[in-house]
């Protein structure tokens, strides 16, 4: 997508702090933390919110959340704990159309969210 700020990301044609990355999987700091860890986890191909998904990119999706765990592990907070959100739509303040799981800790962590 041309227009995607995390497609170009991917892409390595914007700069971003990046953790990790298999090729179907990036993750990167977020640019405007909200916790002393913010992490964003994307997969490489395009898709815009959890609602365009289908049975095939359930594997895709899995590999979201075990790089989470990886990186919340190299970075110290699996035990203290920590957060992964996918924010889908309006109501939820999707900004980004690209899928993206965010991982939050390294503070106590406020619930429910506002
Ligand atoms: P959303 O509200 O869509 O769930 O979250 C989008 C997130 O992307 C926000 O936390 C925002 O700070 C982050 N973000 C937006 N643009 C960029 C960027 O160019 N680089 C990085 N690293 N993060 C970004
Ligand atoms: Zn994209």
């Amino acid at each position: 997508m041309d227009d995607c700020i995390f497609c170009k990301i991917a892409a390595g044609a914007i700069p971003a702090s990046i953790l990790y990355d298999d090729g179907a999987v990036l993750a990167f700091r977020d640019i405007n933390p909200e916790a002393p860890v913010h992490v964003l986890l994307i997969p490489h191909r395009h898709i815009a919110t959890l609602n365009d998904l289908e049975a095939a990119d359930a594997a895709l999706i899995g590999q979201l959340f075990l790089v989470a765990r990886r990186v919340a592990a190299e970075l110290g907070v699996a035990e203290s704990g920590y957060r992964t959100v996918i924010n889908c739509n309006r109501d939820a303040g999707q900004l980004v159309f690209h899928v993206h799981m965010h991982l939050l800790a390294g503070r106590e962590l406020g619930w429910p969210p506002g």
